[in-house]
C-alpha cells in the first residue's frame, strides 16, 4: 500500500497484518445536526434532551465546558439557561436519522466496505485503498461542506486501533496538548512508526480503549494497567484466563492483529443495532418484513437483557453499492416511541411501519437493519404485576400483561432456542403473518417535545425558511 511504502517503519506490522480500517464519527452529532439549520447556535452551549425532555443526551463542546454531564436531568441544569445562555432542544430524531443517512452515504465512498455502527459512526474497510489519509481528509471535508457536519476519522490496522485513532483525532482537536496537533481531525496510525504508536498508546488511559468498560477498566487499574500500551503488552493467555476472550481479543487488536471483522462489532452502549447483508438480493416487501421482524426481535431481546427501553427506532434498507448493474436505493427512517418501549410486539410493529414507508418495488435490496435509539433505563422490576388479573385495556405499554408476555417470550426462547417463539410477522413455519403485527394500526406519536426543531429534511411543511 502506498501509505505504508511512504512510511517504511510501519511496514513490519503491515506485512504481518495487512488490514486497515477507518472509523468515521460525527462530532457531538445531535448538537451538530441542530446547528446546520440554526447557525445562531454555533458557539453557544447547547444540549439535546431525551424524549419527553427528561435529560441531556447530547452536548456541544460549550455545554461540556459548563460541566453538564451526559444524562444530566433537565431540572438540574435548567438554571443555566438564564445564567450561561444554555440552549436546550428536544430530540429531533427525524432530523438526526436523515442527516445520519446522508453522512453514511458520503462516508461510504472512503473505502470498499462499510459497517454502520451507530447513528453517527461507521467503520470503513480500507483494504487495498491507496493514500488512505488523503482520502480520509477529502471525505471529512466533503461531509463538512455538503452536510455541514464536523467529523473525525481514525485509521488503524484493526477496528480497535481505528477507534483509538478516532479518539486521538477528536482529543487532539478538542483538548490542545492532549495529543500532537497534527493528529487532529484525521489520525492515521498506519503512517506512524512503531515508536510513535507506542507513545500515543502510552498517553491513552486504558478506559478509553474500545471494549474496555468501566468495570474492566477499574479491575485493570487495580492490576497496575493504566494505559492502552500497558494493556497491549499484557500476555493474551493471561488476559483470557483472568478476564475473558473478549478482552483477549482487544489486547491482540491493540497489537495490530485484526480479530474483529466488519459486522462483528460488540454493540455500543447507547444504541442496539441488528443489521444484516442478505445472502442474495431481496425484492419482495414480504421478505423484507420477515427479515426486519427477525432483526427487530433480536434487538428487542438485547434491549431487555440490558434492562433498557428505546425511545426511538431507526430502520434502513438499501441495495448493494458493489453491484453497479443494480439501480441504487438506500433510505432510512426514524420513528419515535412514546412512551419508550422494550416490547417486541410494539417495536416490530413500529419497524414494519417504517419499512412500509421506505419500501419501493423494483429494487434488489442487499441489506436492511434496525437500530434502537435513545435507550433509557426500564422501570425497576418491582413494578411487575405478576398475579393481578388483566383489566380491560391493561395490555398497554408497561402493563403487567405486556411485561409478562415479554418475560414468557424470553424464557421460552432461552430454553428452546432464539427463534422458538416469535411474532407471526417474522415469517417461517408456514403460518401467515399475524394481522396485528404485519399491518400495525397507526399510533399517535404524541410526545412531550416542546423544544423540538423543525424536521427540516423530511417534512414539506417544516422546510427550512430563508428570510429575504
Ligand atoms: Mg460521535
Amino acid at each position: 500500500m502506498p501509505t505504508q511504502a511512504a512510511a517504511p517503519v510501519a511496514a513490519p506490522l503491515a506485512r504481518q497484518h495487512p488490514g486497515a480500517f477507518a472509523l468515521v464519527d460525527g462530532n457531538n452529532f445531535y448538537a451538530s445536526c441542530e446547528r446546520v439549520f440554526e447557525p445562531r447556535l454555533i458557539g453557544r452551549p447547547l444540549v439535546v434532551l431525551s424524549n419527553n425532555d427528561g435529560c441531556a443526551i447530547a452536548r456541544s463542546e460549550e455545554a461540556k465546558a459548563l460541566g453538564i454531564a451526559m444524562g444530566a436531568p433537565w431540572f438540574r441544569i435548567r438554571h443555566l439557561e438564564q445564567q450561561a445562555g444554555l440552549v436546550a432542544l428536544s430530540a429531533n430524531f427525524a432530523l438526526y436519522g436523515d442527516m445520519s443517512q446522508r453522512l453514511m452515504e458520503v462516508a461510504a465512498a472512503l473505502g470498499c466496505g462499510q459497517e454502520i455502527y451507530s447513528i453517527d459512526e461507521c467503520f470503513i474497510d480500507l483494504a487495498g485503498v491507496p493514500d488512505a489519509s488523503a482520502r480520509a481528509r477529502q471525505t471529512r471535508e466533503r461531509i463538512q461542506r455538503w452536510l455541514g457536519l464536523p467529523t473525525c476519522i481514525g485509521i488503524g490496522a484493526t477496528k480497535t486501533l481505528a477507534k483509538l485513532a478516532n479518539h486521538i483525532a477528536k482529543s487532539a482537536e478538542r483538548k490542545p496538548g492532549s495529543y500532537p496537533a497534527r493528529l487532529a481531525q484525521v489520525c492515521n496510525l498506519l503512517e506512524l512508526s512503531a515508536r510513535q504508536r507506542d507513545w500515543l498508546l502510552q498517553r491513552t488511559p486504558v478506559a478509553e480503549v474500545w471494549g474496555v468498560g468501566p468495570r474492566w477498566a477499574a479491575q485493570l487499574q487495580a492490576h497496575g494497567v493504566q494505559t492502552a500500551l500497558q494493556l497491549q503488552r499484557l500476555d493474551p493467555a493471561l488476559v483470557r484466563q483472568r478476564w475473558s476472550v473478549v478482552l483477549e481479543r482487544t489486547v491482540r487488536e491493540l497489537g495490530g492483529l485484526a480479530c474483529i471483522g466488519l459486522e462483528q462489532a460488540p454493540a455500543p452502549k447507547q444504541q442496539i443495532a441488528c443489521t444484516r447483508s442478505f445472502g442474495q438480493p431481496v425484492t419482495e416487501l414480504d421478505d423484507l418484513r420477515q427479515a426486519l421482524s427477525h432483526f427487530c426481535s433480536r434487538a428487542a431481546l438485547k434491549l431487555r437483557q440490558q434492562g433498557s427501553r428505546a425511545g426511538a427506532l431507526l430502520v434502513f434498507i438499501r441495495t448493494s453499492p458493489f453491484r453497479p448493474q443494480d439501480a441504487p436505493y438506500a433510505r432510512s427512517l426514524v420513528l419515535p416511541l412514546s412512551p419508550p418501549s422494550d416490547d417486541t410486539v410494539r417495536l416490530v410493529g413500529t419497524a414494519l411501519q417504517a419499512l412500509q414507508a421506505l419500501y419501493r418495488p423494483g429494487y434488489r435490496y442487499a441489506k436492511a437493519g434496525v437500530m434502537l435509539l435513545d435507550l433509557q433505563a426500564a422501570p425497576p422490576q418491582a413494578t411487575l404485576d405478576w398475579g393481578a388479573p388483566d383489566e380491560d385495556g391493561g395490555d398497554g405499554e408497561g402493563s403487567g400483561r405486556s411485561q409478562r408476555l415479554m418475560q414468557a417470550l424470553d424464557a421460552v426462547n432461552a430454553r428452546l432456542g432464539a427463534q422458538a417463539l416469535r411474532l407471526g410477522s417474522s415469517g417461517g413455519g408456514g403460518s401467515p403473518p399475524a394481522p396485528g403485527c404485519a399491518e400495525p394500526a397507526a399510533r399517535p406519536w404524541q410526545m412531550r417535545q416542546q423544544r423540538r426543531s423543525p424536521r427540516y429534511t423530511t417534512r414539506w411543511d417544516e422546510l427550512w425558511q430563508v428570510r429575504a
